[in-house]
């Protein structure tokens, strides 16, 4: 049932083939990439296994997008195996995934048993995972511990904010969550209380070479956009406000547009006449995105100034051209697990209102990289991108320091070296540094 059993996988992998590391050397400097390859040499006999949900949409898929390649590049031998599940499966993941997040909704025993666990059951039916290392991510495949079959260390790595999790689906998800040998959030406020096993903090990142956040020039961000701008009546000349995520009820985007009819109230705003560009896509093993963007239709009620894109065409090109060229991007979730699409906008230098939510604080710097609200203040949303929108230069100066943040602290080479130590001391002899 895995997609490693179906042409899917297998194109998959090979279209993903090997990316040498060195092709970063520009971005982190030669010691950098010297000191990755040293510490990836002792693996070079070794396999890792990475195990999701889907291949495509969100920001796992994005990361392990280039995670694998590198890895395979400093000789690793990575695979990556996604699970397969019906509509049921993914609708009652979906349920899981907002429970944890704290919203109020219900499953059913039958949900847990004969849906959840039966389909991690299914995939392992005729399917050991049998490299040195497996790295299990969020909680679709979580339960795939004790149901499925790993020969080697496994860990679980959780992408999304559990501090405030539903007792009741925090306990049904322990007992799995205690069968892996280390556990990883991204940030030490994740962690709620019984997990048993070492916990270790890796925060996500980008690919500063993929065509979504490779650098490029304004003019050619412009030229890239030039298509979809003409579709939807979009004016290059005035300035963009802009936001991006899955269309999800913790993304919050209503709040962004309800800001954004006030700030047009402004005279100075007023004159400038910004334009709202709202891109949003759906993952596969998400089902409620289209229901949530006409829900975002009608709070936008017709407004001309606010354009609510789905699944645009060109999707990588396009939007890192558009956070290139915006003058703000505004991401005020109510939850986040990290927030790739903040790091995204940042590397392109483009300050960010971010919510002082999740893993949002990590890279929104206040007075330097952003400013941090509030999820629901609008006042607050208003004049920040209010500030932005009238002052080039303090754009400028928040864009620069944005990109240096990210440099420093996001790209995924970093991540690839923080999984490298931890599979190191688990698969091998090192003690990493950034245990919880
Ligand atoms: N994304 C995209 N097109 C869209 C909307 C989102 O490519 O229309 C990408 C976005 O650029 C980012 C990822 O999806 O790389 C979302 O990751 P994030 O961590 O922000 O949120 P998640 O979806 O994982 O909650």
């Amino acid at each position: 049932m895995f997609h490693s059993e179906s042409t899917r996988f297998l194109e998959k992998n090979e279209v993903l083939g090997s990316v040498d590391v060195d092709i970063y050397t520009d971005i982190i400097g030669k010691n950098r990439v010297e000191v990755l390859k040293k510490k990836a040499e002792p693996l070079s006999n070794k396999e890792w296994a990475h195990v999701n949900s889907t291949f495509k949409g969100g920001g796992v898929a994005e990361m392990l997008k280039s995670v694998v390649p590198i890895a395979k590049g400093l000789g690793i031998n990575t695979k990556w195996y996604c699970i397969e599940g019906d509509n049921d499966f993914y609708s009652i993941t979906k349920r899981f995934h907002n429970i944890i997040q704290g919203v109020d909704q219900k499953f059913t025993l039958r949900d847990l048993f004969e849906t959840y666990i039966k389909t991690n059951k299914d995939n392992f039916k005729d399917q050991v995972i049998s490299e040195d290392f497996a790295v299990v991510h969020d909680p679709q495949p979580c339960a795939s511990i004790v149901h499925g079959h790993y020969e080697g260390k496994v860990v679980w790595r959780c992408h999304i904010d559990t501090s405030e999790a539903n007792e009741m689906i925090w306990h049904f998800l322990l007992p799995y969550i205690n069968n892996y040998d280390s556990v990883i959030f991204s940030m030490k406020e994740f962690v709620k209380e019984g997990i048993k096993k070492p916990v270790y903090q890796i925060t996500p990142a980008i690919d500063p070479l993929t065509r979504k956040n490779r650098k490029r020039t304004r003019q050619e961000a412009l030229d890239t956009l030039d298509d979809l701008f003409k579709e939807h009546g979009i004016d290059p000349e005035r300035p963009i406000v802009l936001a991006v995520s899955r269309y999800d009820i913790h993304k919050n985007q209503k709040t962004i547009i309800r800001s954004f009819l006030e700030l047009k109230k402004d005279p100075a705003v007023k004159k400038l006449k910004p334009q709202l560009v709202i891109v949003g896509n759906s993952a596969s093993d998400d089902p409620e995105g289209v229901t949530m963007y006409q829900e975002i239709l009608k709070v936008i009620d017709g407004d001309p100034d606010i354009f609510p894109l789905l699944n645009i065409p060109n999707n990588e090109e396009n939007i890192g051209a558009l956070m290139k060229i915006a003058y703000v991007f505004i991401h005020v979730s109510t939850k986040e697990g990290f927030g790739l699409v903040v790091t995204e906008a940042l590397w392109q230098g483009t300050p960010v209102i971010g919510s002082n939510v999740g893993g949002i604080v990590l890279q929104v710097i206040p007075a330097k990289t952003g400013f941090l609200v509030e999820p629901f203040d609008v006042e607050r949303i208003v004049g920040f991108t209010r500030h932005f929108l009238l002052n080039d230069e303090e754009r400028e100066r928040f864009g620069m320091q944005a990109v240096e943040h990210v440099r420093e602290n996001f790209l995924i080479t970093t991540l690839v070296e923080k999984y490298i130590r931890l599979m190191r001391f688990l698969v091998g002899t090192d003690y990493p540094y950034f245990k919880i």
